[in-house]
């Protein structure tokens, strides 16, 4: 690849005009730097170009870029043709695009960018190129050739970055994240690797702090397109720091663990919701809609319709359907004791049915209101040996402790991620001074 480069340019200082002959043949084979759509427009589907072609060099001009964006309910036939392309110039366009990328599978607010060529004499314009970006990691082209079209796949180049981020709580965890710059996943990641030890409705307390190391994808443009993952996440509670490391085990299990390699990970998640309060305990109460004293035999955790519940450890769906009073519930076996039970849902994630396998944290379920409820709240149980106990004061089995040549690798690991976080808030103190 390289060299091929290194030709291409040498070919340019020769006579500058190769390059459109370079760059028609890129058009057929996009391997390398095509998220520039500017490099579509100066490309052409015919042969080599001549220097003294002067009329060709015209025809080159003229192809020019057109923006699209996908409206609700647009169909990519539709906005080709609106943008003047003959339809069965369209029609073989979307067929070979469709072999590596179904053209329903386009969403209101995605960019296609086409390049078009006018004709002589004609309304209709001919579709040169056509780029189409399903995701920030690829981007899909379909490319005319005298009159056929194929699509390709271009992986588009992302930069992985580690960050520092740190940060003193004032109000709240989320407050102070956002405030830091974290993104909203990173945080959602974060709260999810301490909800094992830290209930952040009680223990957060003003002057605690976080700090973090994550990993940012980035455009060559130097945009952030995505979030990756938590290298290292240090909590401080009541002065006291926890820290945590991110490390995966030979058997392919990734899992964050305190520095001498045991891991946070319970059997159960305390809190199987983010930022929710506790509206009803365990125990003896009122029945705010029967009125009479009974027992309330799991915790009530009020939250916005809608909001997402997670699996409180790993396990299989072992009931997931309408439940009499307790409305759309799901319940989930973790164990030979343990089974943990969310009810009066709005909704089932996607792919939740009996039998399924869950992973501690998946999005199960949403908040709602359904059954027997006087508003939006998770109602969650825990079942230990068929006996619903109270989640708070359950035992939780502890998570996994890394030995042997697995300690000393997760060390060597361990040590890595030191040096990048003193380079990183180095850096940083850098910058400020
Ligand atoms: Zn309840």
């Amino acid at each position: 690849m390289r060299r091929t480069l290194y030709i291409a340019s040498a070919i340019t200082v020769v006579a500058g005009f190769a390059l459109f002959a370079m760059d028609s043949e890129n058009v057929n084979l996009p391997g390398s730097d095509i998220d520039s759509s500017r490099k579509l427009t100066i490309s052409s589907p015919s042969k080599t170009l001549s220097s003294d072609s002067a009329t060709e060099s015209i025809q080159l001009s003229s192809i020019y870029d057109e923006v699209l964006i996908v409206g609700r309910g647009d169909t990519l036939m539709a906005l080709l043709v609106d943008a003047d392309v003959a339809p069965a110039n369209a029609e073989m366009a979307i067929r070979a695009m469709s072999q590596i990328y179904k053209p329903r599978q386009i969403k209101p607010g995605q960019k296609i960018v086409l390049s078009l060529k006018p004709k002589l004499r004609a309304k209709t314009v001919d579709l040169v190129a056509m780029k189409i970006s399903p995701n920030v990691e690829q981007d899909i082209f379909v490319t005319q050739k005298a009159g056929n079209f194929a699509a390709t796949v271009v992986k588009r180049p992302l930069t992985k970055l580690a960050v520092h981020s740190t940060g003193t709580i004032e109000s709240s965890l989320y407050v102070a994240g956002i405030k830091a710059g974290l993104h909203h996943e990173t945080l959602a990641e974060f709260i999810q690797i301490f909800s094992f030890d830290v209930d952040f409705q009680r223990d957060i307390r003003h002057g605690d702090g976080f700090d973090v190391i994550y990993e940012e994808y980035l455009e060559r443009n130097g945009a952030v397109v995505k979030a990756g993952n938590i290298l290292v996440a240090e909590m401080t509670l009541s002065g006291k720091k926890n820290r945590l490391y991110r490390y995966k085990t030979r058997d392919g299990f990734t899992d964050y663990y305190n520095s001498k390699g045991q891991s946070v990970r319970k059997a159960l998640l305390r809190t199987p919701i983010d930022g929710a309060r506790i509206s009803s305990g365990f125990g003896k109460r009122r029945h705010p809609i029967l009125g009479y004293t009974r027992m309330h035999k799991g915790l009530d955790f009020a939250a916005r319709r809608g909001t997402p519940v997670y699996a409180a450890g790993d396990g299989f769906v072992e009931y997931a359907g309408r439940k009499g009073s307790y409305g759309k519930y799901i319940r989930l076996r973790h164990n030979g004791s343990f089974k943990t039970a969310y009810a009066h849902m709005h909704r089932y994630a996607k792919g939740i049915r009996n039998g399924r396998r869950v992973h501690q944290g998946q999005i199960i379920g949403y908040v709602g209101s359904t059954g027997r409820s006087t508003g939006p709240h998770l109602h969650y149980e825990v079942h230990k040996n068929g006996r619903q106990v109270n989640p708070r004061s359950i035992k939780l089995p502890a998570g996994r402790n890394l030995t042997g040549h697995e300690l000393r690798a997760f060390k060597t690991k361990v040590a890595t991620l030191k040096k990048q976080y003193a380079n990183l808030t180095a850096q940083k103190l850098a910058k400020n001074q």
